[in-house]
């Protein structure tokens, strides 16, 4: 994708701060991190978000944040994370490839990552569970 600032980071011509690549990935430090570490794991083939994503190479994104984890952890001995992997502008996606934001949480770092808890009736969480099942059983 020629506008896409994440594919012009995999090929070179946008520079990064990068921790880590392989044949499939490329580890970045974000450019406008929440703290110290905050890193993104990109795929290198374009692709916008987890609706697009093969499955096989979403495994492979989602096993390599497991190592990007561990090293963040020893490399700033924090030892809590949130993983991020935002799709579409509503759930705050900004740059449309794919990508999983790891963010080192700190005490009192004041990052907002949540939702406000509803409390639905019984029968209402039944009926969605139905409509879930629906497609997946199809
Ligand atoms: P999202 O809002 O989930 O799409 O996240 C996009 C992320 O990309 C944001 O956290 C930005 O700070 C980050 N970002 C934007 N431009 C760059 C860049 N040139 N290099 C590294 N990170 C970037
Ligand atoms: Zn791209």
């Amino acid at each position: 994708m020629s506008d896409c600032i994440f594919c012009k980071i995999v090929s070179g011509e946008f520079s990064s701060f990068t921790i880590y690549e392989d044949d499939d990935f490329k580890v970045i430090l974000d450019r406008f991190p929440s703290g110290d570490g905050h890193s993104l794991i990109i795929p290198k083939t374009h692709v916008a978000n987890i609706f697009e994503i093969d499955p096989e190479l979403a495994g492979k994104a989602f096993s390599l944040a497991v190592k990007i984890a561990g090293a963040l952890k020893e490399a700033f001995g924090i030892t809590d994370m949130n993983i991020v992997q935002n799709n579409g502008p509503l759930s705050g996606q900004t740059v449309d490839h794919f990508h999983i934001h790891l963010i080192p949480r700190r005490k009192g770092d004041g990052i907002k990552v949540g939702w406000k808890p509803t409390d639905p009736a019984e029968e209402d969480l039944e009926k969605i569970k139905e409509k879930i099942l629906g497609v997946l059983g199809k």
